[in-house]
């Protein structure tokens, strides 16, 4: 563990939010900075010290990430958005998808014709890929690939800044790699949410002690900033995303408010080992019946500007960042 500084601002030593004992790992912090707003672990875990909280369970019991129905759903939903953040893309054009995961996305952009480039970290097989030849996936992280400048039209970091150990550097890169006036796209969980808010340590998307990061709309733009960028649009809304945010938040309060056990999430993941029949009855009723309510709820906080995600689109900036050497 080590201490660090927040991202945005240079600045050290906020204010303790959340603080929880994790198995394996010991007492973590969330801390909240004082300027930006931006919430951070610290200290801050060791990449070998977190590795093993990305074990087989977290990709799911059968390694595809979620049983068939969600999989099935998560493919649809991996197309519509393709298509939406490739909007006004040439054809040909070419993708970055930094912690590309199982490589879903970038089968999606490269069945609308985009070259897609991804990176997931070592030790992680992206799923039958192997036949297509408009994809690349290159192992470890974004900052140590030595990818040619100024190549891609479109970075997209989808769930993935808020893991990283240096999301300044990571974004920095990005800026590298695209060309000037290329788009990022960069979707969090949001700090300021009512969702995170209302559940505190029984937010879904807290997933201590994975989440390294935290974002505000506030802080995400700064950091962007620094980095490059010029932020264009904020948005709040994601339907993958937050009405379950909000359940599995929910159900994490009723069942005592602890540390989260997101035992529907792990239903869903197939990681039902040991779970009775009546217990995985349970997780299917409770899913049909409270993602009605909960994706009403997932509306009204993301038209007042409180969603559950942010989602950012910003514009590589024609010049180099002016921090870009001092940070490095
Ligand atoms: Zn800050």
């Amino acid at each position: 563990m080590r201490s660090v500084s927040c991202p945005a601002c240079d600045r050290q030593g906020g204010a303790a939010v959340i603080e929880t004992d994790v198995p394996g790992l010991g007492k973590v912090r969330l801390v909240r900075c004082a300027r930006c707003g931006m919430g951070y672990l610290d200290p801050q875990p060791e990449p070998d010290e977190i590795a093993p909280f990305y074990a087989s369970e977290y990709y799911g019991g059968s390694g595809t990430k979620f049983v068939a129905t969600v999989e099935r759903m998560r493919s649809a939903m991996a197309k519509r958005r393709a298509r939406r953040l490739a909007r006004g893309l040439p054809p040909g054009a070419r993708v970055l998808d930094v912690g590309c995961g199982d490589g879903r996305l970038l089968e999606a952009f490269a069945a609308l014709g985009f070259r897609g480039v991804g990176t997931e970290r070592a030790g992680r097989r992206p799923r039958a890929l192997t036949s297509q030849s408009d994809i690349e996936v290159l192992a470890g992280d974004l900052t140590t690939t030595g990818l040619e400048p100024g190549q891609f039209d479109l970075g997209v970091f989808w769930h993935v800044l808020e893991h990283l150990h240096d999301p300044l550097a990571s974004l920095q890169e990005a800026a590298r790699v695209l060309r000037p006036g290329g788009r990022l796209v960069v979707a969090v969980p949001n700090l300021d949410s009512f969702q995170a808010r209302w559940t505190g340590r029984s937010w879904f998307h807290l997933d201590l002690p994975r989440h390294l990061f935290h974002f505000t709309p506030g802080s995400l733009t700064a950091l962007l900033s620094r980095a490059g960028f010029r932020v264009e649009h904020v948005g709040h809304f994601s339907f993958e995303q937050n009405p379950f945010g909000i359940l599995q938040s929910a159900l994490n309060r009723l069942g005592g408010g602890g540390a989260p056990v997101n035992r529907l999430y792990e239903t869903l993941k197939g990681n039902t080992a040991g779970a009775r029949a009546a217990g995985r009855l349970a997780a299917r009723a409770a899913y049909w019946l409270g993602m009605p309510p909960a994706t009403l709820l997932a509306t009204l906080e993301s038209l007042v500007r409180r969603g559950g995600t942010i989602e950012a689109w910003a514009e590589r900036a024609g010049d180099a960042p002016a921090d870009r050497q001092e940070a490095r």
